[in-house]
């Protein structure tokens, strides 16, 4: 963000300038720079700075924190309805001799937003978001999970009005309901309609005398709550699912929020998912490679079978059609992957080497010798290196 200009050189003033001539300063620039009047680019954007300039400098309090401490004293502190609450404009352009454009009523609303902000009305409750950890299987299978959570409902004591049972919050007699204090301010230009949240209600309409025990008047309690959330079959990792108003009651009758799952699938020591398909290795030994095989092999969901061709390599793969995760939509599944680890004997004996040696010879491979290392020792080795 831009650096804020100073106040003082906002509206052309002196630090020790007293009140009336504050005010005398800004009536000038205010009227030169009313959007009703000026239509230049930019013009609005200036009437509201020196209306903010002058909010705060015409208010003692404010004047003193902005002297001390500068813009961050007022910042944040009041929000620009506030500041815009404590300026008399009626004052401030009485006997101005007449501006004939005319302000419009709405004029603040438009520069200010104070026309579409409610406060009285009904409020939709705020979001939660919650992790929720699953396994391989129930990602698979899809899972119905109760989570507890902690959430802002309205007091069932008092059916979240704040009032005792059996007596009844009273209508706002400053705002008569609206949660909205409008001033209607006659100016040369025409009415200003000012609004800002009543200060006897804040905003909510009512007024509680006698304040519920429960909730201490404010209509709302902090409950957990056992929530059913069902997790769709197919569902991957890192997936955030909407609980359509489970999030926190909303105020003065306006619907609850929502309550967002984000999904974490834990990893699986067998699975791997890939898109919708799933990778899973199997282990055959060297002669079921050599000469082909049927073999069972695990799925998410029990086991199929599996036929390894003759002269099957290691990590060669094989698909089996949809033994892979569920559409999430409802629709298809995706393929089983499985990757063969060919096995090497770790322990032979007499008779196994000398069939082998036999087969190596049969094969036209080098005869070896006794005491040399048998082909298999020797790969074996090399595993057990790398292990
Ligand atoms: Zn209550
Ligand atoms: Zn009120």
């Amino acid at each position: 963000m831009a650096d804020k200009r100073d106040y003082y050189d906002i509206l052309g003033v002196d630090k020790k300038i007293s009140g009336d001539e504050l005010k005398k300063a800004y009536r000038k620039l205010a009227l030169e720079y009313h959007p009703d009047r000026n239509k230049d680019a930019g013009a609005e954007e200036k009437f509201k700075e020196i209306s903010e300039a002058y909010g705060v400098l015409s208010d003692s309090e404010k004047r003193a924190k902005y002297d001390q401490y500068g813009h961050a004293g007022v910042d944040g502190r009041w929000s620009q309805e506030d500041i815009f609450r404590g300026v008399n404009f009626e004052d401030i352009f009485r006997g101005s001799g007449g501006g004939g454009g005319g302000f419009s009523s709405s004029i603040f609303d438009s520069i200010f937003g104070g026309g579409s902000r409610r406060r009285g009305g009904p409020q939709r409750g705020s979001d939660l978001r919650i992790d929720l950890a699953i396994i391989f299987e129930e990602a698979y299978k899809g899972v119905e999970k109760s989570i507890k959570l902690p959430r802002t409902e309205n007091c069932s004591t008092c059916g979240g009005s704040g009032a005792k049972p059996g007596t009844d919050p009273q209508t706002c007699k400053t705002c008569g309901g609206s949660g909205q204090a409008t001033r209607a301010q006659q100016t040369p230009f025409g009415q200003f309609m000012t609004t800002s949240t009543c200060p006897t209600c804040r905003g909510r309409g009512k007024v509680v005398d006698d304040p519920c025990t429960e909730c201490h008047g404010s209509g709302k309690v902090q409950k957990k709550r056992t929530i059913k959330v069902k997790v769709p079959a197919g569902i991957e990792s890192g997936s955030r699912m909407r609980v359509s108003g489970e999030g926190e009651h909303g105020s003065a009758g306006g619907p609850p929020g929502d309550l967002f799952v984000d999904l974490y699938v834990k990893p699986h020591s067998l699975f791997k998912r890939v898109g919708n398909d799933v990778v899973v290795g199997a282990d055959i030994n060297f002669t079921q490679a050599a000469l082909g095989d049927e073999i069972m092999v695990p799925t998410v969901d029990g086991k199929v079978k599996l036929k390894v061709p003759a002269g099957t390599q290691t990590g060669a793969t094989f698909r089996v059609k949809d033994k892979g995760m569920p559409n999430i939509h409802g629709y298809g599944q995706g393929d089983l992957h499985v990757q063969v680890n060919v096995k090497v004997p770790k322990k032979l004996d007499s008779k196994q080497k000398e069939l082998l040696r036999e087969f190596a010879k049969a094969s036209g491979e080098k005869p070896l010798k006794e005491n040399e290392k048998g082909l298999f020792e020797k790969v074996v080795d090399g595993v057990k290196d790398k292990i």
